[in-house]
């Protein structure tokens, strides 16, 4: 195949920046997919401030929601 000279720069140029990313996600082994929700909320208890005002209510508490991926044929 015949490339010209700009082709060919922009060529490696992306082959370059493939390999660098591919690189970068090769350290990304730890990353969970989901999401990450941070929540408050109100108590049982029926006297407390939490059912009155809203900047009491109890949290943050963070809950983890973890997607799962089936193949697609
Ligand atoms: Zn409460």
């Amino acid at each position: 195949m015949l490339y010209n000279t700009n082709m060919n720069n922009k060529k490696v140029s992306l082959f370059d920046e493939r390999d660098a990313l591919l690189t970068e996600m090769a350290s990304l082994r730890d990353l969970l997919n989901g999401s990450l929700v941070q929540r408050f909320s109100t108590c049982t208890r029926k006297k407390c401030a939490c059912h009155t005002d809203t900047a009491k209510r109890h949290g943050p508490r963070l809950y983890l929601s973890r997607a799962k991926f089936e193949a697609r044929l």
